[in-house]
């Protein structure tokens, strides 16, 4: 691994999780979802992650409908199913 991003000759341990800066294990801050080289990388990294969150919640609501929209399609392959029989029978 490279060296420190802050201190040359010192090998790097981790990366940080938001700009990639390879880090000393004395320069590196462990923070809520990773490690990273400053409290901007944090900061900026949980507002990121928080975005995410938002954006994974707005998209869940569609393939709420997406599911209704397949449990009519197998409503109607069952319906089609028995008339068949029926003619059938
Ligand atoms: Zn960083
Ligand atoms: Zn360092």
């Amino acid at each position: 691994m490279a060296d420190c991003f802050y201190h040359t000759g010192r090998p790097a341990v981790a990366r940080c999780k938001q700009c990639g800066r390879p880090l000393c294990g004395e320069c590196r801050i462990v923070g809520a979802g990773g490690i990273f080289c400053s409290q901007k990388c944090l900061d900026s990294f949980s507002v990121f992650a928080q975005r995410a969150e938002e954006i994974e919640a707005k998209r869940t609501k569609p393939s709420g409908v997406k599911a209704f929209v397949k449990l009519i399609i197998f409503l109607a392959v069952l319906f089609i199913l028995y008339l068949v029989i029926k003619k059938f029978l």
